[in-house]
């Protein structure tokens, strides 16, 4: 088993959040990557988006451990549970509120259950071939205004305003029915909007959980996912990390890769699938 995070930058802190647990019985493990946007833009939260992944996966953490409880449900009590946490002091209506991308899986009683929101990926070796569900909902809005950020230089104060035009817009769709996308939030019905599934315990040898930093290692061409897989159950796992924080820094302005930021946040769980083998 591996789990591993690195913050995209020295001078901001991590908004991914990572955390497992294996047991004689059962599996559990929860990846966010909280949505912080631009420090130019209002939240509404005195915590912060670090605070707000923390307290989310291990809420949804404790929730799971109860094998009857449906990871939708597990997921809406959680964001029900931060929600009070903070609703005293912060404006949980302010659409800059702290959001995120939601992974988890869970292998007890001969299933291994996923659920997907968001754009983190969820990967599972199904008989020998690598199966991935990540939640593209997301990119479909405000595409036009991602163009626009994409031809500019990362790193320019035009790039920049680009991706802060890009983020209000994301953030004013939010949740939103009509034309918007679901994350977790402060609105527990998001979790039954989640992709979800599961397969039998027996056919499936290892998952892995991804943040869309760490998928940066497919997007930018240094490996499929089956590889990733490979260098995650390796012993060199941080290996991954390395690998996409060297192509990020081979192309600083983004123009092999556009990009909303230069580097991201990276985090990653890998995990035996088979009880006897963790
Ligand atoms: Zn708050």
């Amino acid at each position: 088993m591996f789990i591993g995070t690195r913050p995209g930058r020295d001078d901001k802190p991590n908004e991914d959040y990572v955390i497992a647990a294996l047991s004689a019985t059962s599996v559990r493990a929860v990846l966010l990557d909280g949505a912080g946007g631009p420090s130019e833009l209002p939240t509404g939260c005195h915590h912060g988006t670090p605070w707000y992944v923390n307290q989310l996966g291990d809420s949804v953490m404790f929730r799971l451990r109860d094998p009857r409880t449906a990871l939708t449900t597990a997921l809406a009590q959680a964001v029900d549970d931060v929600a009070r946490l903070h609703r005293v002091r912060c404006d949980l209506d302010d659409p800059g509120t702290p959001s995120s991308t939601v992974v988890m899986v869970r292998c007890a009683n001969g299933l291994v259950e996923y659920l997907v929101l968001g754009d983190s990926t969820f990967v599972a070796d199904v008989g020998g071939k690598a199966e991935t569900i990540s939640d593209r909902r997301i990119e479909s809005v405000g595409a036009n205004l991602w163009q626009e950020m994409a031809v500019l230089p990362t790193g320019t104060p035009e790039h920049q305003a680009a991706r802060i035009r890009f983020v209000e817009n994301q953030r004013r769709m939010r949740n939103k029915r009509a034309g918007g996308y679901p994350i977790a939030s402060n609105d527990p019905g998001a979790a039954y909007e989640a992709l979800t599934g599961s397969f039998p315990a027996g056919q499936v040898r290892r998952v892995a959980l991804l943040s869309d930093g760490a998928t940066r290692y497919v997007e930018f061409g240094l490996g499929t996912f089956a590889d990733a897989l490979d260098l995650l159950g390796s012993a060199t796992p941080e290996r991954l990390f390395e690998q996409v924080r060297a192509a990020e820094a081979s192309d600083p302005a983004g123009e092999r890769w556009p990009r909303a930021k230069h580097r991201d946040d990276i985090a990653a769980a890998y995990l035996p699938m088979r009880l006897d083998e963790t």
